[in-house]
């Protein structure tokens, strides 16, 4: 049996932040990775991925001289070699392939975590597992027949792997948008993507980028002084392309927009009725984001110019939509399912009573520590429950909530 100070779940970028800090405080540590260190990030994007975050917002302690202070977005090669660089700098203790699979405390008040490498002892676990942990498929997709191609989000590289026939892409956040953009655009394939629960956000808003406003509305401060988008930035190659992977942009190339994937039965393949209401709801939810960012613009005196170059292109054209209910799949040659419908955390292996009846983590007013020695890094704050994050914290806030991660261990060490 293995005895660290502190063990971290997770090789992911939190991960390796939890370490940078602990490390800043001599705490003996270890982190426990189930694949390998960084899977996520080189495993499941896809080949042509760039990341939803200009590079400003890319938060990485002592990373700033390889992260360019501008508003381009970098490709999936570029984050992953500036994740490698910074593991290499940190240089954690770490062991791969070892799945945490059930966390217990002993009668000595020592947690005692089972891997398929054995078990490991601690006073103190951070779950730094992410927010993206089982890719979730819903249950209806068993109703499609077995000659349809299907495939996760996650297990998307580019469209070689499709099967012969049209694609249907369920789920309309980032991936699920430009992963139809990128089928129907390469392909000329027809296209069918189903809007799922996500809502838009500004892409730009007072001239700076909606992710910020999210996380800052989040409750995330720490970072770089917010950058504004000028004009020359609106005629970058790199921005424009980023920009225009919305819903808007698969309605002008030709993806079919359609309501929610409800089922197949006899040959079809179900979708809701409710498309029009749903992109209407969507619109008065993109101003109701908008009045809150003015609030807190107001309340917290954010320094930012009126909003010149903002943009709202996620908006599609309502009277061009011809709504769909019933997909013939024999008749339109559909030979492809993707399921771009996002993840589900998983914590059920940690058995303690620590968690809502959602199975959520009941977190203190820190927003990373529990009523255990067991702290979970790296998810949404008190969001307002009104506003809906598609990516957790990201990259912007990982090493603020690292930072708090650690400072919460430091206090009851
Ligand atoms: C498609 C997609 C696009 C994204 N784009 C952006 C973006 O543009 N900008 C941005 O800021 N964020 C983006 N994100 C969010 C991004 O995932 C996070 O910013 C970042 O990777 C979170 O880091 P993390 O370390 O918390 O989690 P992860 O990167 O998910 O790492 C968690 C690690 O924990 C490991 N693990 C899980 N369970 C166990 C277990 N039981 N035992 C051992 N190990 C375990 C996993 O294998 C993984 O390596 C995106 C997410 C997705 C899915």
């Amino acid at each position: 049996m293995r005895y660290y100070d502190v063990v971290i779940i997770g090789g992911g970028p939190s991960g390796i932040t939890c370490s940078y800090y602990l490390k800043q405080k001599g705490i003996k540590h270890v982190i426990l990775e189930k694949d390998e260190m960084l899977h996520t990030w080189k495993r499941e994007r896809w080949d042509s991925f760039y990341l939803v975050t200009p590079n400003w917002m890319t938060n990485i302690p002592e990373m700033d001289d390889l992260i360019p202070y501008d508003n381009a977005y970098m490709s999936k090669q570029e984050i992953v070699t500036v994740l490698e660089r910074f593991l290499e700098r940190v240089s954690p203790e770490f062991i791969e392939h070892t799945s945490v699979d059930a966390i217990d405390k002993n009668s000595e008040s020592v947690y005692e975590i089972q891997t398929n490498q054995g078990v490991f002892q601690t006073k103190h676990v951070i779950v730094a597992s992410g927010m993206y942990s089982n890719p979730y498929i819903p249950d209806a997709s068993s109703q499609l027949s077995k000659q349809i191609f299907q495939m996760h989000s996650s297990q998307y590289k580019n469209p070689k792997q499709l099967h012969d026939g049209n694609v249907v892409v369920v789920g309309s956040g980032w991936s699920g948008i430009q992963i139809a953009l990128e089928i129907r655009s390469l392909t000329g394939k027809d296209v069918y993507l189903s809007i799922g629960s996500m809502q838009p956000l500004p892409t730009i808003y007072r001239n700076v980028n909606g992710v910020y406003w999210l996380n800052r509305l989040s409750g995330y401060r720490k970072g770089k002084p917010v950058l504004t988008y000028d004009a020359r930035d609106l005629e970058n190659e790199n921005i424009v392309r980023k920009m225009n992977q919305n819903l808007r942009q698969c309605q002008l190339e030709g993806v079919h927009i359609v309501g929610r994937f409800l089922g197949a039965e006899a040959g079809k393949i179900q979708f809701s009725k409710d498309l029009i209401p749903a992109l209407k709801a969507s619109q008065s939810y993109l101003s109701s984001v908008k009045d809150a960012i003015e609030s807190y613009i107001e309340k917290e005196k954010v320094d930012v110019p009126k909003g010149t170059l903002d943009r709202y292109t996620n908006q599609v054209d309502i009277s061009k939509i011809n709504e769909m209910t019933a997909l013939d799949i024999y008749g339109k040659s559909i030979g492809n399912v993707i399921w771009s419908t996002g993840f589900r955390r998983d914590y059920t292996y940690i058995h303690l009573p620590i968690f809502d009846f959602r199975g959520l983590p009941i977190l203190l007013e820190d927003d990373v520590s529990t009523s255990e020695n067991i702290y979970f890094c790296s998810l949404g704050l008190s969001v307002d429950s009104k506003l809906k994050s598609a990516f957790g914290v990201g990259l912007y806030a990982i090493d603020e909530s690292a930072e708090r991660t650690v400072n919460a261990v430091i206090n009851r060490f």
